[in-house]
């Protein structure tokens, strides 16, 4: 048997080791942890949404009315009129024909992806994917083909070299580590010459890019017979919780009678649903929320350029800093900390070996003086880290 204390140590020692935060209130950009307020830069609520009256409001109401618990699977009795209506309000939002929600992103990719692919098929992903890209193509029993980050010319010679039928091209649309926004045109293009079947996952473009915040592949106008399969997650910009997967009606009724991870668990309280249309209602009516988004976005990267921090190219509210190892990463965190500025250091395996980094992002309920006040900061941690590294 594995050895869990060696396993442990030796991440210890590798600046590898995991922990947790401990939330003491709300989400939101001042976060209260162990008795202190941080301002906080690492929350996915890019809308500030997750908290907001309305959203909460509509949570009070959907327990009032539907109770606490769906009691069931989708297929069974736990599907709800609020999961209904929802589904509706998604599908019209992406301009797709159907949705169906799923309880999580990570449970929509696995079940998606077991549900077109198998043996004998590929599936092609992006390096820079969401680990649960991976794992769905690896629950599939699909070969998994990886192409390099954004690289067309890469995707297209590992298509031409595969002869087989039913294949999927499967992307982030904006890139979870990076925040850079995959090439959505030439992935639809290339996909469908090689009569494979493209899956965006747009977990961090919907509510923040695109008009309406309609997400990355609005943003380049295509459609469901571009892009046949769009997966989308709640518990970010929507500010709650859960997922859907849109496209044609063959696509949601072939999900429903296949997809494992929806068909085999408890459909998410209704209450969430409820919160999670009005939390969309915020997202399309509310364009200065994305509007002060890029304002904050293009105040970080002038001031940011001006320290010599070394960013990505991102316009998106995913601005990290790349700091090389994995502990420059946690000793810039643990300094940022002291100073009251929350921000996680990502580390291998969740980025690559050398990458490693401060994962900033921002908020539309951040403030012009907040991003000032981060940027002195990561000025003076700077400083202070040079000076230790020169003693
Ligand atoms: C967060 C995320 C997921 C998983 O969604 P959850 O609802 O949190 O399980 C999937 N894909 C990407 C790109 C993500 O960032």
């Amino acid at each position: 048997m594995k050895d869990l204390s060696t396993a442990l140590h030796a991440r210890r020692t590798n600046s590898l080791y995991r922990t947790r935060q401990i939330l003491d209130g709300p989400q939101g950009v001042s976060v209260s942890l162990d008795g202190r307020e941080y301002l906080s830069f690492c929350s996915n609520d890019y809308l500030g949404l997750a908290n907001h009256p309305d959203v909460v409001a509509a949570f009070h109401q959907g327990l009032d009315r539907f109770g606490a618990g769906s009691g069931a699977a989708h297929l069974i009795t736990g599907h709800s009129r609020a999961h209904h209506e929802l589904e509706e309000a998604l599908a019209d939002f992406v301009q797709r024909p159907r949705a169906l929600l799923f309880s999580t992103g990570y449970m929509a990719n696995l079940g998606v992806l077991a549900a077109l692919a198998g043996r004998g098929n590929r599936i092609f992903e992006d390096r820079g994917n969401h680990a649960s890209l991976l794992d769905g193509a690896r629950l599939s029993g699909a070969r998994l083909v990886r192409y390099r980050h954004a690289d067309i010319a890469d995707l297209t010679r590992r298509l031409e070299s595969a002869s087989s039928a039913d294949s999927v091209v499967a992307t982030d649309g904006v890139f979870s580590m990076d925040g850079d926004i995959a090439p959505l045109p030439a992935l639809a293009q290339t996909a469908a010459a090689h009569a494979a079947r493209l899956l965006v996952d747009d977990a961090h473009g919907l509510g923040v890019v695109g008009p309406q915040g309609r997400g990355s592949l609005a943003a380049c106008d295509l459609g469901v017979g571009q892009v046949p399969i769009l997966m989308g997650t709640l518990g970010k910009a929507f500010g709650t919780f859960g997922a859907f997967v849109a496209g044609s009606d063959e696509l949601v009724e072939t999900l429903i009678q296949e997809a494992r991870t929806w068909i085999y668990t408890t459909a998410p309280p209704p209450a969430v649903a409820v919160a999670t249309l009005a939390a969309l209602r915020l997202v399309e009516s509310e364009d200065w929320r994305r509007a002060h988004l890029q304002l904050l976005v293009r105040r970080f990267r002038a001031g940011a350029a001006q320290l010599g921090l070394n960013l990505c190219d991102s316009a998106t509210p995913i601005q990290p800093v790349i700091t090389g190892t994995a502990e420059a990463a946690l000793r810039w965190s643990t300094a940022l900390r002291e100073a009251g500025i929350l921000i996680i250091a990502i580390r291998p395996p969740t980025v690559p070996a050398g990458t490693s980094r401060l994962r900033i992002t921002f908020s539309a309920a951040h403030t012009e003086a907040h991003v000032d006040r981060l940027l002195d900061m990561l000025e003076q941690t700077l400083a202070d880290t040079n000076h230790a590294e020169h003693d």
